[in-house]
C-alpha cells in the first residue's frame, strides 16, 4: 500500500509518523483499547455472555470484557444511581459501573414490522423495567439489563430479525436510512437495499470489528436531506446525475464531540449498486489508516481534514477500489426546514404515513406496544425510528388517518406538536450515563411543557439539543440552542448542575456549528428563563423569513 503522500506536505509527515497507522506498519498497540482489541476480537465475548457470564453472573464478568468487549454486543455497564455529575470524571470508572447494562438493539434504516416493535416492546417489559429510549441514531436503547437475562434477549430480538450485533465498539455502527425510504413521493432514489446488503455482507465480521474508533454510516434518497449526513463518517446522499440519472454523493469525515468537523464531498456519483463496494472502501480506509494512537484523534475526520478529500478519493481509488469513480453533483438544498417527517404526509402510492413525537425519544415497553396495536388496527406492519428521536407509521389509508392520529395523541404522542417537543433532544445524561455530569431526559421534557405554556403561539422552527457531557450525543453544535451539561455556579456561588450555551448551529441549510457564547452557561433552573428570552428576542427582532438559525 502506498505511504501517507507528498501533498500532505514534510511537517504534517514527520508529525503523523507514529500515530498508529497499521498501513504504515504500525502494528504494536499504542494504548490499552488498542490491546485488548488485539488480545482478543470484541465479537467472541459473545461466546462467553452465553457460556460463562450469562450463568455465573455479573461478578464472573473479566474487566477487559466489563469495559471494552461488552459493547460490541451493545452492551455498556450504566452508571451506578445516586453518583452525582461532580464526581463524573474523579471516581475510577469501575466506581462508577453499576451491575446493570444499557443495550442498543441497531435498527438499521429506522425500519420495524410490528412483529419486530412488539419484540421490542417484549423485551423492555420483562427485562429492561419498561424502558426503551428512541435515540436520535434510530436505535433503540433499554436500561437496567441484567447479563443473566442477555441470551434470552438475544434469542426475542433475533427471533424476529433485530440484532444487538456491533451496536457499540469500535465498528460498524448501525446505517441510518431514510424512514420514508421507498414510500415517500419525491423520493430521488431508494437506499434500502444497499443497507441491507452492507448488514449482509460487513456487519459482525472480524474484518472489520477492529476500527480505531466507531464508524457511523448513512444513506437517503430523500430529498429532505433526512439522516443528518453532515456529521457521519460515511453518507451516501441521493442526487440526479445529468447522465446517469439518480445515484448517490459520497461525503467523509463528519463527526461532533470535542474538534467537530462537518463531513466533506468526494465529489463523486455511485449508483446504488455500487453503495456497498465504496462503503467497503472507506471503512477499509479508516481501519487501515486511522490513527489509532490516541482515542481522541482516532475518529475517520482526523484523517480525512489531513488529507483532505482529493486525497482521500485518490486512495480509494486506486488502493481500495482499483477504478475510477464517476464525477457527480452536490444534492440540492433540502427540501424543508424540518427533516423528521412528523406530521400527516401522503405516500406515492396514495396510503398515507403519520410522524409523531414523543418527547426527547422517551418511550417505554407498553407505549410501543401500543404503538403496535394502533398500527395493526389501521392496517399498517411497518414502523420507522427517525434521527430526530421520532416516529412513523406507515401505509395508512386516507379515511384511516383522523382515527390513528386520534390514537396517537391519546398515548400522548403528538402529531401536530408545538416546535419545543418537534425540535427538543436529549441524551441519555446522568440518570444512566457515566460520563454524565448533568441530568437530560427529565429536564428536557420540563423544557418543553414549560415552553408550550410560556409561548403557545410560537411556530418557527427551532431545535434544542441537550446533551449531561461535553460529548455531543445529541449533536449540541448544530442545534439552535445547543446545551452542554457541566456544573456551573448560580447567584450565591454554589456549584449546581447547568450549561454551556451554543447558538445558531444547524444542519441542513448552511450548515454549521454554534457559537459558544463566550461565558454564557445557564442553571438547569435557570433554563425556561432563558429558553424564554432568546426565543422572545428572535421574534421581536426576526425579519420576514428568517429562521431562528440565520
Ligand atoms: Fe452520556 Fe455525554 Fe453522550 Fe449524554 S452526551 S449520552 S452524557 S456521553
Amino acid at each position: 500500500m502506498a505511504t501517507s503522500s507528498s501533498a500532505a506536505g514534510p511537517r504534517k509527515t514527520a508529525r503523523h509518523r507514529g500515530e498508529g497507522q497499521w498501513a504504515l506498519g504500525h502494528r504494536e498497540p499504542l494504548n490499552a483499547n488498542e490491546q485488548f482489541k488485539k488480545d482478543d476480537d470484541g465479537l467472541n465475548v459473545r461466546a462467553r455472555i452465553e457460556n460463562v457470564y450469562a450463568h455465573r453472573g455479573f461478578d464472573s464478568i473479566d474487566g477487559s470484557d466489563l469495559r471494552g468487549r461488552m459493547r460490541w454486543w451493545g452492551l455498556y455497564t450504566q452508571r451506578k444511581p445516586g453518583i452525582d455529575g461532580g464526581k463524573t470524571g474523579v471516581l475510577e470508572p469501575h466506581e462508577l459501573d453499576d451491575e446493570y447494562f444499557m443495550l442498543r438493539v441497531r435498527i438499521d434504516g429506522g425500519r420495524l414490522n410490528l412483529a419486530q416493535l412488539r419484540a421490542v416492546a417484549e423485551v423492555s417489559e420483562r427485562y429492561a423495567r419498561g424502558t426503551a429510549d428512541v435515540t436520535d441514531r434510530q436505535n433503540v436503547q433499554y436500561h437496567w439489563i441484567r447479563i443473566e437475562d442477555v441470551p434470552a434477549i438475544w434469542r426475542i430480538l433475533e427471533g424476529v430479525g433485530l440484532s444487538t450485533t456491533e451496536a457499540c465498539g469500535d465498528t460498524p455502527r448501525i446505517v441510518l436510512g431514510s424512514p420514508t425510504a421507498g414510500i415517500a413521493e419525491d423520493e430521488i432514489i431508494d437506499g434500502t437495499w444497499a443497507i441491507d446488503e452492507i448488514n449482509k455482507r460487513y456487519i459482525g465480521k472480524p474484518e472489520y470489528s477492529n476500527l480505531p474508533r466507531k464508524f457511523k454510516s448513512a444513506i437517503s434518497g430523500s430529498p429532505l436531506l433526512d439522516v443528518a449526513h453532515e456529521i457521519n463518517d460515511i453518507s451516501f446522499v441521493g442526487v440526479n446525475h445529468p447522465e446517469h440519472g439518480p445515484g448517490f454523493d459520497v461525503w467523509v469525515g463528519g463527526g461532533l464531540s470535542t474538534n467537530p468537523k462537518l463531513a466533506v464531498r468526494l465529489g463523486t456519483w455511485v449508483p446504488l449498486e455500487e453503495v456497498p463496494d465504496v462503503w467497503e472502501g472507506v471503512i477499509s480506509i479508516f481501519r487501515d489508516y486511522g490513527y489509532r494512537r490516541l482515542r481522541n484523534r482516532a475518529r475517520l475526520k482526523f484523517l480525512v481534514a489531513d488529507w483532505g478529500p482529493e486525497k482521500f478519493r485518490q486512495v480509494l481509488e486506486d488502493e481500495y477500489l482499483q477504478r475510477k469513480l464517476i464525477d457527480g453533483p452536490a444534492p440540492e438544498q433540502p427540501s424543508g426546514v424540518w427533516r423528521d417527517h412528523v406530521g400527516v404526509h401522503r405516500q406515492k402510492d396514495g396510503k398515507f404515513y403519520v410522524g409523531f413525537a414523543p418527547r426527547v425519544g422517551r418511550v417505554d415497553g407498553a407505549t410501543l406496544g401500543k404503538i403496535a396495536d394502533l398500527a395493526e388496527a389501521h392496517g399498517s406492519d411497518r414502523v420507522r425510528t427517525t434521527v430526530e428521536q421520532k416516529m412513523l407509521i406507515l401505509d395508512i389509508e386516507e379515511d384511516k388517518v383522523a382515527s390513528l392520529t386520534e390514537g396517537l395523541e391519546a398515548l400522548g404522542l403528538r402529531v401536530t406538536p408545538s416546535p419545543f417537543r418537534r425540535g427538543t433532544m436529549a441524551c441519555t445524561g446522568i440518570e444512566f450515563c457515566k460520563l454524565a455530569i448533568v441530568e437530560t431526559k427529565g429536564r428536557g421534557q420540563r423544557l418543553i411543557e414549560e415552553m408550550e405554556q410560556r409561548l403557545p403561539d410560537f411556530d418557527q422552527p427551532l431545535t434544542i439539543n441537550i446533551n449531561g457531557c461535553p460529548n455531543a450525543c445529541a449533536r449540541i453544535q448544530v442545534a439552535d440552542i445547543g446545551l452542554k451539561g457541566q456544573l456551573v455556579l448560580d447567584d450565591e456561588g454554589n456549584q449546581v448542575e447547568g450549561y454551556q450555551v451554543h447558538l445558531g448551529g444547524s444542519l441542513g441549510f448552511d450548515p454549521g456549528f454554534g457559537r459558544k457564547v463566550r461565558g454564557l452557561k445557564v442553571t438547569a433552573d435557570g433554563l425556561p428563563d432563558y429558553v424564554e428570552r432568546v426565543v422572545r428576542n428572535f421574534e421581536a427582532q426576526r425579519t420576514e423569513g428568517e429562521r431562528f438559525a440565520q
